[in-house]
């Protein structure tokens, strides 16, 4: 990435990490580094396979097939914004309201179950792709069955195609759910033309993605909906082993003022109870009490279950990986190493500092300091130039001013720097989190002042000490 971040800011873009740049650009770009770029059609677009294996299915291959029964199965809802994500999860979950479940579900955890023709569905309720995104990142994979809301007045959005890239990316089978049939303006037709262009043909027309049209604001379609993803569920083996080793995905986790850390898991496999020793990421402890979705207290949640916890010592990433372990003093073993690794990883990356970066320039043929400098205003800014200029007239060695500006230290900034072998320097200004953040994997040296005499002084001494050997 900091190749062609350098690219793009030679061609004048100063372009981030996560920047989308359009063909023409990233074709000049990918020419300057020797690659010719064609222009694909979205009906070519391929999606790249990651071939990943979620971590709780790698464990799950541990267990015998006989010990292995049908769980229900773990949906999550995916879909371009305002197409009607949460609307359809409250309609999903207003089902069993409907059929008189005592006192509704009113409390959102982060996952919750309904009940359809007898056999359990658990879905993921946090929509949005941040939570299956997360999951995705670290390995572990919540669910079995993706259903994607498009709005049949809106049609296929980026955020549309993002999702099925994801679901297709983790192997997840596909449902779409046609929603705001009820709009004058729905043309589901069009819509499934447009989906069909993506791959996903509807069964209609010989495809293989069940597709239904729904309302989620007038509740029409729910139960078709939810048959559906019980035939999906069906065609493919969702199963674990309720007596096998505890494993699962942390959902959610939150601290509340009177209980402590509060985690909604989701247990693939296994079957969690009250009291166990879990490890979740870098947070443990002994489950203290635990409560189904509906803020009922249990005793046991077997694969498929999501529950909220109370117990754990810290607060746990969702997306983490939790499993039973023997017991307390295991739980704090198991921490205790992992934050130990996590600091000697942190610890191994070499952070280039301004002495250091001179010592190389010493070493090597580099005849040029290269600085990114950040004032708080231009008053300050310009002395400084103007000093560092003069520094040039004197030294053998050159400084280079690569960018000058008024303002904190940010992202772009770090990536000047990265891309071009510059240390960044900041006068009476901080720099933001994600700067800094980045500046720490990059390995990028930032350093800040506040009386420009200090900042003029270091540079000046380090140059110093960069022609030292030759006296
Ligand atoms: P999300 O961003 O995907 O979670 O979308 P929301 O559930 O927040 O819905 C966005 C908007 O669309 C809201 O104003 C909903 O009331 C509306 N909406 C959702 N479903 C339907 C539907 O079936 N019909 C109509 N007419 N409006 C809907």
């Amino acid at each position: 990435p900091i190749q062609v971040i350098k690219i793009l800011m030679a061609n004048g873009v100063m372009a981030n990490i996560n920047q989308l740049v359009d063909f023409d650009t990233a074709a000049i770009v990918a020419s300057e580094m020797g690659f010719e770029a064609s222009l694909e059609t979205p009906e070519e677009e391929e999606v790249k396979e990651t071939g990943e294996i979620p971590l709780w299915r790698k464990m799950l291959a541990d267990e015998k097939d006989a010990d292995l029964s049908s769980r229900a199965p773990v949906v999550t809802i995916l879909g371009h914004v305002d197409h009607g994500k949460t609307t359809l999860l409250d309609a999903i979950r207003h089902t069993q309201v409907a059929e008189g479940e005592a006192g509704g579900i009113t409390q959102h955890i982060g996952a919750y179950q309904v009940e359809h023709n007898g056999r359990e569905i658990t879905f993921l309720d946090t929509p949005g792709h941040a939570a299956f995104t997360a999951m995705r990142a670290r390995g572990a994979q919540g669910a079995d069955i993706v259903v994607l809301v498009v709005a049949v007045n809106d049609g296929v959005m980026p955020q549309t195609k993002e999702a099925i890239n994801h679901a297709r990316a983790a192997k997840v089978p596909i449902i779409v759910a046609l929603n705001k049939i009820d709009r004058p303006d729905a043309n589901p037709e069009f819509v499934k033309k447009q989906l069909g262009e993506l791959g996903l043909v509807p069964d209609e027309w010989d495809g293989d993605t069940i597709m239904v049209p729904v309302s989620a604001k007038q509740k029409i379609g729910i139960e078709d909906l939810l048959e559906a993803i019980l035939l999906v569920a069906d065609s493919t083996s969702i199963r674990a082993n309720p007596a096998g080793k505890v494993v699962g995905t942390v959902i959610e986790a939150e601290i509340d003022r009177s209980k402590g850390v509060m985690t909604t898991l989701l247990v693939q496999n296994g079957t969690l109870q009250a009291g166990d020793a879990i490890v979740a990421g870098m947070a443990g402890g002994k489950i203290r009490a635990m409560f189904d979705f509906r803020g009922k207290r249990i005793r046991k949640a077997g694969p498929s279950t999501p529950v909220q916890i109370m117990g754990l010592s810290d607060v746990p990433n969702a997306g983490d990986i939790f499993e039973v372990v023997a017991n307390e003093k295991e739980v704090r073993a198991i921490v205790e190493e992992r934050k130990q690794k996590e600091k000697d990883r942190k610890g191994s990356i070499k952070r280039a500092s301004l002495e250091e970066l001179f010592a190389n320039f010493q070493s090597g043929t580099t005849q040029e300091l290269k600085l990114i400098v950040k004032a708080d205003v231009q008053g300050s800014l310009e002395p400084i130039t103007n000093s560092l200029d003069d520094l040039n007239k004197q030294q053998s060695i050159k400084v280079s001013i690569l960018h000058a500006e008024t303002g904190n230290i940010t992202e772009s900034d770090i990536m000047l720097a990265a891309a071009s072998d510059a240390v960044v320097i900041g006068f009476n200004v901080d720099a933001d989190a994600a700067a800094r953040r980045l500046a720490e994997t990059e390995e990028v040296s930032v350093r800040v002042y506040n009386i420009i005499y200090r900042l003029i002084e270091d540079i000046e001494k380090a140059l110093k000490g960069m022609l030292e050997p030759e006296y």
